[in-house]
């Protein structure tokens, strides 16, 4: 039996909800940016407990609203190594220059000790991936060390819906919290992404810069912003899945249980925080094993791994040698941590006991 890298189901009174609210904004004369989306925006929030919401395009979109808020265009931005490259490619969208920091070792995580080293006279903000869904285990260390040193927080929480550390949920750390609606993440609206703050005069900028940057005369621009508005249909989506959404975290966090309780010690290592409420997006295993052997004994009975965090490390890239990026410093925790880690499948469609059948092929890797 196959199990493939991802899977994403709806039953049949979801598709039958989804086909009705849909329905009701084929009739309203308005089927973007309207009261679907006002209501996914609230709604949101309110599991969240943030006070500001903005729903946009994409969760890069949100990251590229947030950057040009806090206006870092010939400004510094902090950003980890090990992320995706939609964290990375905002900055410099938004005219800054991305500086790139190293791994914790044996770890995701951005290292604050790096964090600290890197910033400058001209640093504005300083971006945290909360990897895996994982809140990052310093995370108010970093928040008391942007507020005395005048800089801004911006939590990039593309895996960390709902997740949270002392009660705080992610997003709600930094100045600006932005989330991604991919089909793969926590939760979906096809494409979409959500952004958070307790600013109000952030929020006000930034709903304007979602909206081609219109000032309260729409006629009249106040910024140059782009349109990264979003449709009712992505917001119907949206509001289907904010009622399972907890649900499918509860199942997510089984699995990865399973395979902490089923993987063995000897060969691999479950990554986890005792210190925080994750949204299990991503299993992280650590092993000595290399990573293809891992890949090629699991794929003769047709089981694909999920994708790394991350394979390849920003500094990596080779485009981003045309831009002002620092890809000579040190980077070795991060290479190191790419080649030795790698995630199972953990989607909420996944029965338990496939996840023992994975357990049972690693286990004789
Ligand atoms: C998915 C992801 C993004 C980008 O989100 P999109 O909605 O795909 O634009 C940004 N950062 C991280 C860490 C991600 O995983």
């Amino acid at each position: 039996m196959k199990i493939p890298i991802f899977k994403l189901k709806f039953s049949n009174s979801e598709i039958r909800d989804f086909q009705s609210k849909v329905s009701q904004a084929l009739k309203s004369d308005s089927i973007s940016n309207g009261g679907f989306t006002k209501k996914f925006e609230n709604e949101f929030a309110k599991i969240n407990k943030s006070k500001y919401s903005i729903a946009c395009s994409s969760g890069t979109a949100a990251l590229q609203i947030a950057f040009e808020a806090i206006n870092i265009k010939n400004f510094e931005v902090i950003v980890p190594t090990n992320t995706f490259f939609g964290t990375a490619i905002p900055v410099l969208k938004a005219g800054g220059k991305v500086v790139l920091c190293d791994n914790d070792f044996n770890s995701p995580e951005v290292s604050f000790l790096d964090i600290k080293r890197k910033v400058t006279k001209n640093t504005k903000a300083v971006c945290i991936v909360h990897v895996g869904g994982w809140i990052h285990k310093d995370i108010l260390k970093i928040k008391r060390f942007c507020k005395r040193k005048n800089i801004y927080l911006v939590e990039d929480a593309a895996h960390a819906h709902f997740a949270s550390q002392n009660k705080i949920f992610s997003g709600n750390f930094g100045d600006i919290g932005c989330f991604s609606f991919f089909p793969t993440k926590v939760m979906t609206t096809g494409e979409g992404g959500m952004i958070v703050t307790k600013n109000k005069k952030l929020y006000k900028k930034m709903l304007s810069l979602k909206n081609f940057g219109r000032s309260s005369n729409p006629l009249i621009l106040s910024e140059i912003g782009m349109n990264f508005k979003i449709s009712e249909f992505n917001s119907c989506l949206g509001l289907i899945e904010l009622k399972r959404v907890k649900s499918r975290i509860k199942k997510r966090k089984k699995i990865s249980e399973l395979y902490q309780r089923k993987l063995l010690k000897k060969k691999f290592k479950v990554l986890i925080n005792k210190n925080s409420n994750s949204s299990h997006y991503k299993c992280i295993v650590s092993s000595e094993i290399p990573y293809a052997k891992i890949k090629n004994n699991l794929k003769r009975y047709k089981i694909a791994l999920t994708g790394k965090v991350w394979e390849v490390p920003l500094h990596k890239q080779k485009i981003f040698l045309k831009s002002k990026i620092n890809l000579n410093s040190d980077f070795s925790n991060a290479d190191e941590f790419s080649k030795k880690h790698f995630c199972p499948p953990n989607y909420p469609e996944l029965s338990f006991s496939e996840v023992e059948r994975i357990c049972k092929i690693l286990n004789n890797t």
